[in-house]
């Protein structure tokens, strides 16, 4: 009688997600990268707009630093619509204060303009990409093995008592010249030496729009369209750009959205 019972609350506990056949990998959080799972023959739409689902049935998405509203999830099998909905639990970020930097430090001359336009439409660019990459579905690994952790995604910074963009990065000092590896396979959309904020830079393309960035490098040892397998050596620490000491400054998109690199990576 009892395991009976047992089955048959367990059924209707299981029943919903099972029809729907749909499962998240990741937390409903601000910053979050998310994982889903449903059947390939399955379209998916995040806030009305659709997204690509794998031939195995994989998608990704992810939420905005401030992102306050409920997420929405369409899915639509066989004519048939469901909608999910997701409340986005909130994060306390922390406030970085850094004073007595030279003006220059914290607004760029405007000689420079020019340049970082064009070092933004070249990373927007990478970051617009929709391809068929099916590497975002797997586990990212930390690019450098002994580093500490200096910088964490969504501080806002006050410099010179100016509120200025928050970080969005996950900041990991190290030797310069310590080699870098690449988080996870992918397809280098961009590879530049020399970007005015972000120095050597290169950005990995993991597919669905999923990209990394890696900032301030001091040699760049990939180029434009080379695969790349998670672990090989893609350059190496550096302090270019718009740096206060060698560190390796990591970022995680879903196209514009930025992520938080620590949701993949796991680390608090
Ligand atoms: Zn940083």
């Amino acid at each position: 009688m009892k395991l009976i019972f047992k089955i048959f609350v367990i059924s209707i506990i299981l029943m919903p997600q099972n029809l729907l056949a749909i499962e998240f990998k990741g937390e409903f959080i601000q910053g979050s990268f998310i994982l889903g799972k449903t059947k390939s023959d399955t379209r998916i739409f995040i806030d009305k707009t659709e997204v690509k689902v794998s031939k195995d049935g994989y998608f990704a998405f992810g939420i905005g630093r401030d992102r306050k509203n409920d997420i929405t999830i369409n899915v639509l099998k066989n004519e048939k619509l469901t909608v999910i909905t997701k409340k986005i639990y909130k994060r306390k970020y922390k406030i970085q204060k850094i004073n007595g930097l030279a003006k220059k430090q914290v607004t760029p001359p405007k000689e420079v303009y020019e340049r970082i336009k064009k070092d933004n439409i070249l990373i927007g660019k990478a970051r617009s990409i929709n391809s068929n990459l099916p590497f975002f579905k797997n586990k990212f690994m930390t690019p450098l093995k002994k580093s500490i952790i200096t910088g964490v995604y969504g501080s806002q910074r006050i410099l010179n008592g100016k509120p200025r963009r928050p970080h969005f990065g996950l900041d990991f000092a190290a030797k310069e010249g310590t080699p870098i590896k690449a988080m996870l396979d992918g397809t280098v959309t961009l590879a530049n030496k020399d970007m005015y904020f972000t120095g050597g830079t290169i950005i990995f393309d993991h597919g669905h729009g999923i990209s990394t960035l890696y900032m301030h490098m001091k040699d760049v040892q990939v180029k434009i369209g080379q695969k790349v397998k998670q672990g090989d050596i893609v350059g190496t620490v550096g302090q270019t750009g718009r740096s206060t000491g060698p560190h390796l400054d990591v970022r995680l998109n879903w196209f514009d959205v930025k992520l938080d690199p620590a949701s993949v990576l796991k680390i608090k």
